[in-house]
């Protein structure tokens, strides 16, 4: 049994989503594209999860926040889909790929060939038990990649009301479901390795305003260790976490954000992979002439810091894969892919955005006791990255506008001083 496409995309996330609109906007026939996933619904805003469907009063729930409304753009539903003659493979996971073949095995046993595939698999969640905790399967021990993930977790918040809940880990998981707990009623204590929030990105006079902040609305934080094991109840759920520095902590409930992995498992051994991903070129194309490869999973030459990163982040999802349909479709007017790394978060009524690169000495500026500040990142002579909280759109487009110029920078301290200002005048 088997179908054949001219396109498959295989993931059915964000970068699937913003990839069959601009095969619309660019022209495909109806039965040319089909796309594969294995979760039940149609492509949706991922960021969602984390943040309005969370909230106690009016959560956001599908079908608003289908792709591509996360860019201003058009609500694809599954109607959508069926009026462009896209087929939606729902539900089904892809078990084996045969690249040279050129075809895709589904876990119900279908064959599913292309001429050009678009890998866009994105990530699956860490989990404990990778780092020796058992427990992950208790009902109130929660992860959150996706939509089962997220209903899972509205559940357990709406039996712990007043309760107690752990946070495992202090990257962007732990701080948007911190606030989330908080805003549904939940006391909320952090646990993570690292010295402070976020290590990944904030320096720590920029943490310590977040964690300020927290604690100001009552989340408390355990920093430089680690959950050794859970202590559970004799229905499995679990009752309390015990901690690497002999601390234990009640729990009505967990929250566990440890990190990602790519989903490459499917293409080892066929693929070139690269930082954790599968390495493509500035097309977006693998290192078969016939595959292409977008989003979280994707490591691709980033042209303004002369190297291939792996970015796990929505903006470069849709970006990426944009580029990739417009190399696939239209090969002789697309040039190399020249994407500005874009990372944002939203949390309590605090909102900030970040791009470019976090290496080299960092310059802070603005008024970290008051709602707007942030930070240039100087590396060999050159601003690279920068940071602003609380800013205006016309702030935010200053800050990516001047990272975008990488100006050369010789006073950090009158750069200091200019604070904002440089990038509003650069
Ligand atoms: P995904 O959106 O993860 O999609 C991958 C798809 O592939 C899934 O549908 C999956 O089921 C499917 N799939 C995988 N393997 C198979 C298989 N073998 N067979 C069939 N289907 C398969 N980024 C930001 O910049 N800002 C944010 O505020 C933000 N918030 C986030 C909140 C949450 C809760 C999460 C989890 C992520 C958030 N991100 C955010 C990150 C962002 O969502 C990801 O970078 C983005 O979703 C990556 O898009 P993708 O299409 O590569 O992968
Ligand atoms: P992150 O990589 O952001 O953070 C993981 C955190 O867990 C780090 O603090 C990490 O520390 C810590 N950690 C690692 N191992 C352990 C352990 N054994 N015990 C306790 N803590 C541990 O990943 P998340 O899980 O928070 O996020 C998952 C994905 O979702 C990411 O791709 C992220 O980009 C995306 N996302 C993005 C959002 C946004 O952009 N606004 C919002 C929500 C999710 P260490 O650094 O030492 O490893």
């Amino acid at each position: 049994m088997g179908r054949a496409f001219l396109y498959v995309i295989l993931g059915g996330g964000v970068a699937a989503g913003y990839a069959a609109l601009e095969f619309t906007k660019r022209g495909l026939s109806p039965g040319e594209l089909c796309i594969i996933s294995e979760e039940p619904v149609a492509p949706y805003e991922r960021p969602a999860l984390s943040k309005g469907f969370l909230l106690p009063e009016s959560p956001a729930r599908l079908p608003a926040f289908h792709t591509c409304v996360g860019a201003n753009e058009e609500r694809l539903t599954p109607k959508w889909y069926k009026e462009h003659g896209i087929e939606l493979v729902l539900g089904t996971r892809v078990k084996s790929a045969d690249v040279r073949r050129r075809t895709l095995l589904t876990a119900t046993g279908e064959t599913i060939s292309y001429k050009i595939l678009i890998i866009a698999t994105g990530a699956r969640a860490l989990k404990l038990e990778e780092f020796g905790v058992n427990g992950s399967e208790a009902e109130n021990v929660c992860y959150l990649r996706d939509l089962a993930d997220a209903n899972s977790l509205v559940n357990a918040m709406q039996s712990c009301a007043g309760g107690n809940a752990v946070v495992i880990g202090g990257g962007y998981i732990g701080m948007e479901c911190a606030a989330s707990l908080v805003i549904n009623k939940i006391n909320v204590t952090m646990v993570f390795p690292e010295e402070h929030c976020m290590a990944r990105l904030f320096t720590p006079k920029m943490a310590s305003y977040y964690e300020d902040y927290y604690q100001s609305k009552g989340v408390k934080f355990i920093k430089g260790t680690v959950l050794s094991s859970f202590e559970f109840d004799s229905s499995g759920k679990v009752t309390a976490v015990n901690l690497r520095d002999g601390s234990r902590l009640p729990a009505d409930m967990v929250v566990v954000g440890i990190g990602i992995r790519p989903n490459t498992g499917l293409f080892e051994g066929q693929l070139t992979l690269e930082k954790g991903g599968i390495k493509v070129n500035g097309k977006l194309q693998t290192s078969n002439n016939s595959v292409y490869a977008v989003g979280d999973v994707a490591a691709f030459p980033v042209k303004l810091f002369g190297e291939t990163r792996r970015l796990e982040h929505v903006d470069l999802a849709r970006k990426s894969a944009k580029h990739a349909v417009t190399a696939i479709l239209e090969p002789e007017k697309t040039g190399e892919f020249d994407y500005l790394p874009f990372f944002y978060s939203r949390v309590f009524a605090l909102s900030w955005q970040f791009y470019g690169d976090n290496v080299g000495e960092a310059v802070h500026f603005g008024d970290y006791s008051g709602s707007t500040f942030g930070a240039y990142w100087i590396s060999k002579g050159h601003l690279v990255g920068s940071f602003l909280e609380g800013g205006t759109k016309e702030e935010y487009e200053a800050i990516a506008h001047a990272t975008r110029l990488k100006p050369a920078i010789e006073d950090l301290a009158e750069l200091e001083r200019q604070g904002l200002n440089f990038a509003l005048t650069v």
